[in-house]
């Protein structure tokens, strides 16, 4: 018998294997249109057609409000660093940003460039805490005449998930949230958020798209003067189609929206996420200390898992002979070391079995 294979990379990570299979067979002729998605127009009605329902199952399973516009853009996450702040900071004086972990940091430091506005630090993670706790929201020092609140839902490289949405108050600035690896892991208000964002090789699809979210009204803040392939406006003036799209990405995407639908949507990913999570977090506890994770209990992850036997060369060994029983990519960030679970949606709870069953075993030889 094969030994079936996880995948618990970070990211580009994991894809339902039924999405793979409908893409292999779809790959020459797609709905009998002689063509691949690849190779046909992002303006035929084909695709435009793929685009629109992708957009109207994202819609569905987010139950995000009609005030809000999607985009399916290029760029990365990264992209949307910089993106926010010119299209949403015209005529402010002040950004407020929360560093709470790695990809908050990067944000922090690129958000100031090409930038006259003041990139405040409203909160840091770092000094206070070393990225094993989460600054909390009361402690976030937010001016109400700020641009946003520019803050990282789930720490990918430390592991750590806000499990509640921040509540600011209703004079307080848009929170725009880098939600890439947790959206649509869990039920969410996309009404508490001006913006959220989200590349799509964590937990949606293939790298090559990222989705931005954004509450109708901030457009009005889209000055005419950002050049338009940087410009939300622009995209959304030509309905995504200002200049060529992400299209394979984007249909593949799709296809992970109609997956999680026949799953039972959003909602029943969050139980089997928590589920999963709770097992491989009580795994690692009760193994007596010879795993650990640092990250306070109320701010770990159900995404990103992280762990170490405290031993470097111990490490490296469970990296290696886990992938020789088929778990792969378990190695951590690579300025963290150890080990790094990711556990999206398309992470079966099977995987998270087999991952502790191994975890046990290597404990007992090494132990
Ligand atoms: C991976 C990641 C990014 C960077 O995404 P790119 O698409 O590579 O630009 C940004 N934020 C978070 C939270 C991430 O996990």
């Amino acid at each position: 018998m094969d030994t079936p294979i996880y995948n618990f990379s970070a990211g580009p990570a994991v894809l339902p294997e039924s999405v793979l299979r409908t893409a292999q067979s779809e790959m020459f002729d797609y709905n009998g249109t002689g063509f691949s998605v690849m190779t046909m127009s992002h303006r035929s009605d084909v695709f435009m057609s793929i685009l629109y329902h992708a957009e109207q199952d994202l819609r569905q399973l987010l139950n995000i409000p009609d005030n809000y516009k999607v985009l399916f853009l290029q760029g990365g996450a990264s992209a949307q660093f910089n993106m926010t702040v010119m299209n949403l900071s015209n005529g402010f004086k002040r950004v407020d940003s929360v560093v709470s972990g790695n990809w908050s940091r990067i944000a922090h430091h690129e958000m100031g460039k090409l930038s006259d506005v003041n990139i405040h630090l409203a909160a840091h993670g770092g000094e206070q805490f070393d990225y094993t706790d989460l600054p909390p929201v009361e402690s976030w020092d937010i001016d109400p005449s700020s641009a946003f609140v520019h803050f990282v839902i789930n720490e990918t490289v430390h592991g750590l998930q806000y499990h509640e949405v921040p509540k600011l108050g209703a004079d307080m600035p848009p929170l725009v949230c880098d939600m890439s690896s947790e959206i649509l892991s869990r039920r969410i208000n996309v009404a508490d958020f001006g913006v959220i964002y989200a590349g799509a090789q964590k937990n949606i699809g293939p790298s090559g798209t990222t989705i931005v979210i954004i509450r109708e009204d901030l457009l009005e803040r889209c000055s005419s003067r950002v050049p338009d392939v940087w410009n939300y406006r622009s995209h959304i003036d030509r309905q995504g189609m200002y200049n060529t799209p992400a299209t394979y990405p984007i249909y593949i995407s799709g296809l992970v929206f109609r997956w999680l639908q026949s799953q039972g949507g959003v909602e029943h990913m969050e139980t089997i996420n928590t589920l999963k999570a709770k097992t491989l977090y009580a795994a690692i506890d009760n193994s007596g200390g010879f795993y650990h994770n640092r990250v306070a209990p109320a701010a770990r992850s159900k995404m990103n898992v992280i762990f170490t036997t405290g031993n470097k060369e111990l490490d490296e060994l469970f990296v290696q002979e886990s992938t020789t029983r088929g778990l792969r990519l378990l190695g951590g960030y690579k300025s963290m070391g150890g080990m790094r679970a990711s556990i999206y949606n398309a992470m079966p709870l099977q995987g998270v079995e087999a991952l502790i069953e191994f975890m046990r075993e290597f404990q007992k030889r090494y132990g």
